[in-house]
């Protein structure tokens, strides 16, 4: 398949769950995760009406970018971030989805040049409070989205999760609903989120149906890296 040909399968899907699940029309924004993937590739899904991209890797997103230079294109880092890259971050990208330290936050937050409108962040959850993995435990979300939306060159948005990867559906509910009732509670203590990052290739429809707002696709949209 080309990637034309997943793009606009994609988009119908998620079409699709939007009205099976009760969402409203187009609320449901396609991320389309290009790490390890050529550029003729991502071309192809601009030339597609693709404009939103996800990359992991700093070094790999900036080469893409030095090469697509579209202006309507956007960018969102949502890969782990390290300390060191945190400055061509802030400078290269409109949103990051896995700020899960104060520290990174206020790293980005003083290197956010003044000439760009704020870093749209989302706070990355530990929803199955998995050791090795990243992401902020549930109980320290509350204390750290305070910290965030204290940021001036920052605008907090929402949660990020990755969920421990199942395959039965209902499985991949219950997880994404976790992660909706910490959203829907941290706008009663008074926050404004209006994002939540969730869902991936294999698991979008339940995201879907749990309220995400941006799902993040790579191979489902490009095939398989290389
Ligand atoms: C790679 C990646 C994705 C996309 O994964 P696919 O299974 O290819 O859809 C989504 N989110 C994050 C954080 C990733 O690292």
């Amino acid at each position: 398949m080309t990637v034309a040909e997943r793009l606009k399968e994609i988009n119908l899907q998620i079409r699709a769950h939007e009205k099976t699940y009760g969402r409203e029309p187009n609320s449901v924004k396609l991320l389309a995760v290009s790490k390890g993937q050529p550029i003729a590739k991502i071309e192809e899904a601009i030339a597609n009406g693709q404009c939103l991209f996800g990359e992991n890797y700093l070094q790999e997103a900036l080469d893409k970018m030095s090469h697509l230079t579209n202006a309507n294109l956007a960018w969102h880092f949502i890969g782990t971030i390290q300390r060191n890259k945190t400055r061509k971050i802030a400078e290269h990208f409109s949103w990051v989805h896995a700020v899960d330290n104060i520290h990174i936050a206020e790293r980005l937050n003083e290197q956010r040049p003044n000439y760009l409108p704020p870093l749209n962040v989302c706070i990355e959850v530990n929803l199955d409070n998995e050791p090795q993995k990243s992401g902020v435990a549930i109980t320290d979300i509350l204390v750290l989205a305070k910290q965030i939306a204290a940021l001036p060159h920052l605008t907090l948005r929402g949660l990020m999760a990755i969920p421990k990867p199942v395959d039965i559906f209902s499985e991949q509910r219950a997880s994404y609903h976790r992660l909706t009732l910490l959203f829907e509670r941290l706008n009663a203590e008074g926050f404004a989120l209006d994002t939540l990052s969730a869902g991936m290739s294999h698991d979008f429809e339940a995201a879907i149906a749990e309220g995400a707002t941006i799902v993040r696709i790579g191979t489902g949209v490009f095939g398989p890296r290389e």
